[in-house]
């Protein structure tokens, strides 16, 4: 279980809150907001501090550092949503952002300009920890997808503050940690990706846990490869064969079942408008590649999902940004959002691909956090979660 205070446990009327958010949204060439997920899941927390006659003062990271982009379209999205002007405080330093906040009223809402605006953040430098802090009396962390970094504003300002959870992060444990730890059974995972090296902490903290593992993705060809299959031109991690031979017979001494492919779409290019055919996945020609699994692979994933309690799925199983790669992606999606079981989607890409499907309405539990939902289900603490008071 997850115990730490949430927003819920502490007074937070007429005093001055910091909340670290995720409006780490991503923007179009134009600037303009493509998915605004993120912010309208942020508003539960923010909602619940206007209510409270909390000052609120919000802060998040958007981009890398170096990239110095603008918090401005996530403040006027979120004045919006919210039906309040949200002001941008564009820099943190000056006389005159330190002004706003000493006469914030009760229920107003500021944001600071984006945290990767210095290098102090991503350093979790303690100068800069503190200038955070030194703008309130409370932290609120509801950024559950930069839970998994230690920066100045997930960590560094606990130090220095009185720190609790909001709602997002609270609801994210809850799911992930359910979902994971104390599943309806059978409970089935689904792992896809690109490289086995990213997922290898994932399948080996899964494989105690789950009763079906099944792989998809480019990471199948690492399997097929170590089990002596031809993979033709398909991704493929040759310095990590050692690594998928040890996966399989961990699950076998495990006794979890232990899903392949059997059938994929290969194509020449990974392109757009390419003529694509279906081969089995060990018998793969020279200068081809598996870029989606087949129909009877498909088939395979949906009886499983059709018996599971629990279906946990991180990494798509094809390359599903592009149509002609897209449909086993958007079957295992559709499958699950058709099914009775608790349905859980961690990782950016997997996300990603269900809003592209607009199914994301019909599974129990999107994560908002990539790299953080991964570290979660690797059993790995979150540094900006553990730095919170315990209940
Ligand atoms: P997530 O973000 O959900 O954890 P990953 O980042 O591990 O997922 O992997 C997502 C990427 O894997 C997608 O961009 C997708 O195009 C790619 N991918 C999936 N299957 C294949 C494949 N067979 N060949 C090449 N790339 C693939
Ligand atoms: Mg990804």
């Amino acid at each position: 279980m997850i115990n730490k205070k949430t927003v819920k446990d502490i007074d937070v009327s007429h005093k001055k809150v910091l909340v670290r958010c995720d409006f780490n949204v991503p923007l179009d060439k134009n600037g303009e907001i493509t998915s605004d997920k993120r912010i309208v899941e942020s508003l539960k927390t923010i909602k619940y501090l206007i209510d409270n006659n909390a000052k609120v003062i919000l802060c998040s990271h958007i981009g890398k550092t170096g990239k110095n982009i603008s918090l401005a379209p996530v403040a006027k999205r979120l004045s919006e949503l919210l039906n309040v002007n949200v002001p941008l405080l564009k820099d943190i330093y000056s006389d005159e952002t330190k002004n706003v906040i000493d006469n914030l009223k009760e229920k107003e809402v500021v944001l600071l300009e984006n945290t990767r605006m210095t290098e102090m953040e991503e350093k979790n430098d303690p100068e800069f920890a503190k200038k955070l802090a030194s703008f309130a009396e409370i932290f609120v962390n509801d950024a559950f997808g930069t839970a998994h970094r230690a920066h100045a504003s997930t960590e560094g300002v606990t130090h220095y503050l009185p720190s609790v959870s909001g709602f997002l992060i609270e609801k994210e444990l809850e799911a992930l940690d359910n979902g994971i730890n104390n599943p309806k059974r059978p409970l089935v995972a689904i792992v896809g990706g690109s490289k086995v090296s990213s997922k290898i902490g994932v399948l080996n903290a899964l494989l105690d846990k789950v009763d079906t593992l099944m792989i998809g993705g480019a990471m199948t060809y690492t399997f097929i490869k170590a089990q002596g299959g031809k993979i033709g031109n398909s991704l493929c991690e040759d310095d990590k064969l050692d690594i998928a031979t040890e996966v399989v017979k961990k699950a076998k001494d495990k006794n979890v079942k232990f899903i392949l492919p059997v059938d994929n779409v290969v194509a020449d290019k990974l392109e757009s408008g390419v003529k694509t055919h279906i081969t089995k996945v060990d018998e793969i020609e020279d200068g081809y590649m598996g870029l989606d699994i087949g129909p009877e692979t498909i088939k395979l994933f949906e009886e499983e999902i059709n018996k599971a309690g629990t279906v946990v799925w991180n990494g798509p199983v094809g390359v599903f940004e592009i149509d002609e790669f897209a449909n086993g992606t958007r079957k295992i999606a559709e499958f699950m959002a058709n099914s009775n079981a608790v349905t859980i989607i961690g990782g950016g890409d997997s996300a990603a691909a269900v809003e592209k499907f607009g199914l994301e309405d019909k599974m129990s539990h999107v994560s908002t956090g990539g790299g953080a939902s991964l570290e979660f289900m690797e059993g790995k603490k979150l540094p900006g979660i553990e730095a919170l008071l315990d209940k």
